[in-house]
């Protein structure tokens, strides 16, 4: 069975200061779909945003916003947990930092966890361990943890649902008309160096991110779907009939 890597990020699952309890009740049906055909890992933002829903204090701040995601995360997977029991599938939280991936011993132990969360058919839910790390630990945002996460667990495709369709020709904030691009095949540094725009305050990520994870995958032999995480359509073609029109897919030639 192929391994496939979902992220999703904090603006499709929060809305207005709550839960987007329609949007995780869609993607947790899409997963639920998925894993008859593939073996599945999660990787999801939102545990700053959920804590929000619950304590309205300034996430700018270190200590703040570690204690926005010690209270949120909890709420983030009682929503998950929630849903996925619609569906009977149990679920695993799994919490890392850059660190795990950085020795063998330490990435021994999570892709361990993982491997045998899939042989028993939980989903493992991962997200980035916001609470007890130093700044050089953290990734700090979920696209770069997520095709760490894919790469780690030997996982062909990651799936970034995000708040955009896919990667565009043009910024589509500046020019509405931009195309959106099917394939992408190099990424170069220009890609790179665009201005980094995070779409929504709780996200770290914007599309210079999604650009870093995708150059991360490919460069590593595997690939990344760039899709629109409201509307799950364009996943779906893309898991389930190999059609990838509304979304980006990146991968080399
Ligand atoms: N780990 C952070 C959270 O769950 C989000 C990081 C990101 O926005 O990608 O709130």
């Amino acid at each position: 069975m192929k391994r496939i890597v979902f992220k999703v990020g904090s603006s499709v699952l929060t809305n207005r200061d709550e839960v987007a309890k329609e949007r995780m009740l869609n993607l947790v049906s899409l997963i639920a779909e998925a894993r008859k055909k593939y073996e599945v890992i999660l990787v999801t933002s939102g545990a700053v945003a959920s804590g929000y829903t619950a304590l309205k204090i300034d996430r700018k701040k270190a200590v703040s916003k570690r204690l926005l995601a010690s209270v949120g995360q909890p709420i983030l997977m009682h929503s998950y947990k929630n849903k996925f029991d619609i569906y009977g599938v149990d679920i695993a939280q799994i919490l890392l930092t850059e660190e795990d991936f950085d020795s063998r011993v330490h990435t021994k132990i999570f892709q361990d966890i993982i491997d045998s969360a899939l042989a028993n058919g939980i989903i493992p839910i991962v997200n980035e361990n916001d609470i007890s790390t130093i700044p050089d630990q953290l990734f700090g945002d979920n696209d770069q943890l997520s095709a760490h996460v894919a790469h780690y667990t030997n996982s062909d495709t990651l799936i970034i649902l995000s708040d955009i369709q896919g990667y565009y020709e043009e910024n589509p904030k500046k020019n509405p008309n931009a195309k959106l691009l099917q394939e992408v095949n190099e990424i170069t540094n220009e890609d790179l160096n665009q201005e980094h725009s995070p779409n929504n305050e709780f996200a770290s990520g914007g599309i210079v991110t999604k650009l870093k994870a995708a150059k991360y995958m490919m460069d590593n032999g595997r690939s990344m779907f760039l899709c629109s995480g409201f509307d799950l359509k364009a996943a779906k073609d893309f898991l389930f009939s190999e059609k990838y029109e509304s979304g980006t897919l990146f991968r080399k030639k």
